[in-house]
């Protein structure tokens, strides 16, 4: 056994469909092909989002595929205690703040800043809030993207296994970011980061979609003082609409009873090439030779 731990982390927000079965046979093969540990994290901490049973089910679609944790799943509705903890230590140091605004207080900022650009339907937060709530009550924390001027703050740089060399500034493309909502409930970025520091994770591996949110958990984990994993992010698989597939175009729940299908499109997705195996042990066995070969 290695000191490799990785992980799969799904939303239940529905069940498994091709698109984020890629995601898990990465994630598993690449566990495999370094001999470490593989498990499993249920992000139900947006719990509006999350659909009842959901959770079990991906479970189940993960077991017939043949991708069964190393250890028990861990449920990250259970893990408040720790998030709150680590908030803390950001509000402590200096790094969260409590922020007052609506979204139509930031509207407002921006536009008389002449800044209006919203980014994937999300704003860029002014920094309202960072002088203080001057009476206002608090509603959401929020992280600090620079400690100091935006304009002086350098690029987050990071590599991916896959996608090479990455850069973003975080301050000027994403701004100070949510952590607590004002919903009360806990930010995926947060979360995120300190369950993959609580659970020893040394390779992340996920959909391309979720690349653009590393610089915001190095920036976290720098400011927390956790070890920043190896990032691989996987190819996405496209709806008929040219976005990543997803329930809302039309995603299919993987078929539990033709799990080989399922496998074999996704080891495809993963250009893997043909993978031999009539039976999904012997499947997964040729797929993590292959995959040891494409990323040794
Ligand atoms: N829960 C996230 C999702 O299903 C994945 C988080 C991650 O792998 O970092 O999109």
């Amino acid at each position: 056994m290695s000191g490799y731990v990785g992980r799969f982390a799904p939303s239940p927000t529905g069940p498994l469909h091709a698109g984020s079965l890629v995601a898990a046979l990465a994630s598993w093969l690449d566990a495999r092909a370094h001999r470490g540990r593989w498990l499993v994290r249920i992000e139900d901490v947006d719990a509006p989002r999350c659909v009842a049973g959901a959770d079990q089910f991906i479970l189940r679609q993960l077991a017939a595929c043949g991708l069964v944790p190393d250890a028990p799943p861990v449920w990250q509705s259970t893990r408040g205690a720790l998030y709150q903890a680590a908030l803390g230590r950001l509000v402590a140091s200096g790094w969260a703040y409590p922020c007052a605004c609506t979204r139509s207080d930031i509207e407002r900022a921006l536009a008389a800043r002449g800044q209006s650009k919203p980014r994937g339907g999300e704003l860029v937060y002014p920094g309202t809030c960072r002088a203080g709530l001057h009476g206002r009550a608090p509603r959401a924390m929020r992280m600090r993207s620079s400690f100091g001027d935006c304009g002086h703050e350098p690029d987050i740089e990071w590599h991916d296994r896959r996608l090479g060399a990455q850069r973003q500034h975080v301050c000027e493309t994403v701004g100070d970011f949510v952590l607590k909502r004002a919903d009360g409930l806990w930010a995926y970025q947060l979360a995120v980061v300190v369950d993959d520091a609580a659970q020893g994770i040394t390779d992340v591996v996920r959909g391309a979609d979720l690349a653009d949110n590393t610089p915001r958990q190095i920036l976290l984990q720098r400011a927390l003082g956790l070890p920043t994993p190896r990032y691989l992010h996987t190819p996405l698989v496209l709806g008929g609409n040219g976005e990543k597939l997803s329930k809302q175009n039309g995603a299919a729940p993987l078929d539990l009873g033709d799990p080989l299908a399922a496998l074999r499109e996704a080891a495809r997705v993963l250009g893997l090439g043909a993978i031999h195996g009539t039976a999904v042990a012997d499947f997964l066995a040729a797929a993590t030779a292959a995959w040891r070969e494409a990323v040794a």
